[in-house]
């Protein structure tokens, strides 16, 4: 089923870049790869420092609730090439900038740390974000969608966005959903199920349920959201295989695709220990899987690391577009 399709030479990709390829918004994309490295390896340092395992304790406060993806890192490494380069109805030749975009928390609670304040993108806020990505021609599609005109060729919208919301988090039910439906877009979850129902800053199993049953996409994110680089090798199979059934006892239904929690082992881990999890992930019937590298291209080859640009709270919406390439909305009207 997951078969790599051979790729064709760049060359391919190329002859179809260049009515758009030279665009301001791409000339700002290469400025951003230079400096992003840096900051990037900035952001990683932070984030190992301030991540604690988060807990279904319902006593626990917010901040300890919010935690279990603090990985900030506002600067995303867009690649200089056009999105959509692929012909529609073929599969994809090569890389791709196509935006998946990732999500923590949406609602417009004062947060009360950094971390917090980080993870946490308000309600106005997200109602702009949608609003430009509308005017701007943006259709949102699942993850299966997704693959399925990446590696069948499905036919996807002429700008298709992956919207993603990490943890399962109460306002996702309360504040996200609502806001997408408003706009006819869909959002693709991704849930701890030991967390599910265990504390009030998580979804219960009826709200995930009513958000299937309304067109939302539910994804894996393990059962307590392991760090899956240095987990043993059992505890990874577990966290993969019983999230995953879980998920579908409760919900009736598939569940295809996984997400790394805090993008590990694609943060921190070697080459070889990315191969073991990917492998792993594989093996207990994931079709795909998302990092949080925080970067805009997807190759067709790497179908259990795609990438994800991640939305910060605070960023105003010049910058959101900016950061997964989208035109400026000055210069759109939107
Ligand atoms: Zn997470």
């Amino acid at each position: 089923m997951l078969t790599h399709r051979r790729t064709t030479p760049p060359i391919a990709v190329r002859r179809r870049t260049s009515p758009r390829g030279l665009s301001a918004v791409h000339a700002a994309a290469l400025a951003l790869v230079i400096t992003g490295a840096s900051l990037l390896a900035a952001c990683g340092a932070i984030g190992q420092g301030a991540d604690p395992s988060p807990s279904p304790d319902p006593t626990l406060s917010r901040t300890l609730a919010a935690s279990p993806s603090p990985t900030p890192a506002p600067t995303p490494v867009p690649t200089p090439s056009p999105s959509p380069p692929w012909i529609p109805g073929t599969p994809w030749p090569g890389p791709v900038n196509m935006p998946i975009l990732m999500y923590h928390h949406i609602n417009s609670t004062p947060p009360t740390t950094a971390l917090d304040a980080s993870l946490t993108v308000t309600d106005a806020d997200f109602a702009r974000q949608l609003d430009y990505l509308k005017c701007a021609g943006y259709t949102t599609v699942s993850l299966s969608q997704l693959y399925d005109g990446v590696y069948s060729g499905a036919p996807l919208p002429q700008k298709p966005i992956v919207l993603t919301f990490d943890d399962g988090y109460a306002d996702a039910f309360t504040n996200a959903f609502p806001a997408l439906q408003k706009r006819g877009f869909t959002g693709a979850f991704s849930i701890i199920t030991n967390f599910v129902g265990a504390a009030a800053a998580y979804m219960t199993w009826e709200q995930i349920g009513a958000m299937v049953n309304a067109g939302m996409e539910m994804t894996s994110h393990t059962l307590t959201h392991e760090d899956l680089n240095k987990s043993r090798d059992d505890i990874v199979r577990q966290q993969l295989t019983l999230s995953k059934a879980a998920l579908e006892e409760h919900l009736q239904r598939p569940i295809s695709f996984f997400v790394y929690p805090s993008g590990e082992p694609f943060r921190s881990g070697t080459p070889a220990r990315q191969a073991q999890v990917v492998q792993m992930v594989q093996e207990a019937g994931y079709r795909g899987a998302l990092t949080a590298s925080n970067k805009l291209q997807q190759d067709p080859r790497a179908p259990y690391a795609f990438n994800r640009i991640r939305v910060s709270g605070g960023v105003d919406i010049r910058k959101f577009a900016e950061n997964m390439a989208g035109p400026l909305p000055e210069k759109i009207g939107c």
